[in-house]
């Protein structure tokens, strides 16, 4: 399934799209410091990058107040993601996620022969924790948390969310996707590394491929206890030997540069205020969105849409929701917004 979501995904995108948001890729990256950075990361390329590695963890793990067992780094996040569903789910039992979501992990977790118990978004489209917490049994193995969700862009409170984890993580380990988390005014006061710092059996995801532009580099990683990234090592390499030159060069120059992630923001916060506008001007509502994309009931069937919008340049994916047509559509730069609303008004 993972590489056939790919193939629909990556594989019949034409390269001259007007308007590339089906990947919720940040298109106002990299920053011109990671750029500088990867060019002159290129002479010490010859080398393993082990000095430059350690040297990029020792920076999240300073910001994060961590122990550097406590953290591994990894081509992206999704091969961690990989190496948790390995480590966990391939003696069968069950995985619990919100639905809809992100579905790499649920699926790696089916594939190695777990069950997928899928929990429905409450009515405002945020994770129902509740109803998440009462579907755990005895055979579950891993609960899986994006926040904020992809596709719905919706976050759950943090405090409800560190409550649950605090009772959940004492049965099972919950991983807690925040792959989007940077698109928050104020990400510290809503990750749960505090509650990993705790000693709590939870594993935080981070990715270099959303606010820091760097998708195309491969570099994400995952903070948990130091026996639960021993165990990882066992199924995902460590960046150590993994990371080239440019990527580790890249984001070491972006991590928590905040005049970039900000103007970042500002950049995204206009596009999206456009992309509601014209959802508004013809007649169509959203889930109002704290990420770099957006969920939009559709009024025709979702192929139809994506391939209409396709023909005209524009590049979407589509999504079930309550038994309905949905569209996510990630958030561009302002051309790309543009070429969407003039695709979108010649079909609505
Ligand atoms: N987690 C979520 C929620 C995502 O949406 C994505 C990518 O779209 C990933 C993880 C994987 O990202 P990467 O492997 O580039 O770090």
């Amino acid at each position: 399934p993972i590489q056939h979501r790919l193939r629909e995904m990556a594989l019949p995108m034409p390269t001259d799209l007007k308007a590339r948001l089906f990947a919720n890729e940040n298109p106002f990256g990299p920053s011109a410091k990671a750029k500088q950075a990867m060019i002159d990361s290129l002479s010490t390329s010859y080398q393993y990058q082990l000095n430059q590695v350690q040297d990029l963890e020792a920076k999240i793990c300073a910001y994060e107040g961590i122990d550097s067992k406590m953290l591994v780094t990894g081509a992206g996040s999704s091969p961690l993601l990989l190496g948790t569903a390995l480590a966990l789910c391939s003696k069968g039992g069950n995985v619990i996620t919100a639905d809809p979501t992100y579905e790499d992990l649920p699926t790696r977790c089916e594939n190695v022969g777990a069950k997928w118990i899928k929990v429905p978004l409450t009515k405002d489209y945020k994770h129902d924790l509740d109803a998440m917490e009462k579907a755990i049994n005895a055979d579950t193995k891993l609960v899986y948390i994006c926040n904020p969700n992809n596709p719905t862009g919706t976050i759950v409170d943090t405090d409800k969310l560190k409550s649950f984890c605090e009772r959940v993580s004492k049965k099972v380990t919950v991983f807690v996707d925040e792959a989007y988390i940077d698109y928050l005014p104020d990400p510290k006061s809503s990750t749960l590394i505090s509650s990993v710092k705790s000693g709590q059996n939870i594993i935080v995801a981070r990715t270099f491929s959303k606010i820091y532009g760097l998708a195309g580099m491969r570099i994400g990683y995952v903070i948990a206890q130091p026996e639960m990234i021993a165990l990882l090592g066992n199924y995902a390499d460590s960046g150590l030997f993994l990371l080239s030159a440019p990527s580790v060069a890249a984001a070491a120059a972006s991590y928590q540069d905040t005049a970039y992630m900000q103007a970042t923001q500002q950049k995204t916060a206009a596009s999206k205020q456009y992309l509601y506008d014209t959802l508004k001007a013809e007649g169509y509502t959203y889930i109002p969105s704290s990420t770099n994309f957006v969920m939009f009931p559709l009024k025709m069937d979702g192929t139809r849409f994506t391939d209409e919008m396709m023909k005209r340049g524009v590049g979407l994916r589509h999504w079930k929701l309550n038994n309905e047509e949905w569209c996510r559509i990630s958030i561009g730069r302002m051309d790309e917004m543009q070429a969407f609303a003039t695709a979108f008004k010649e079909l609505s």
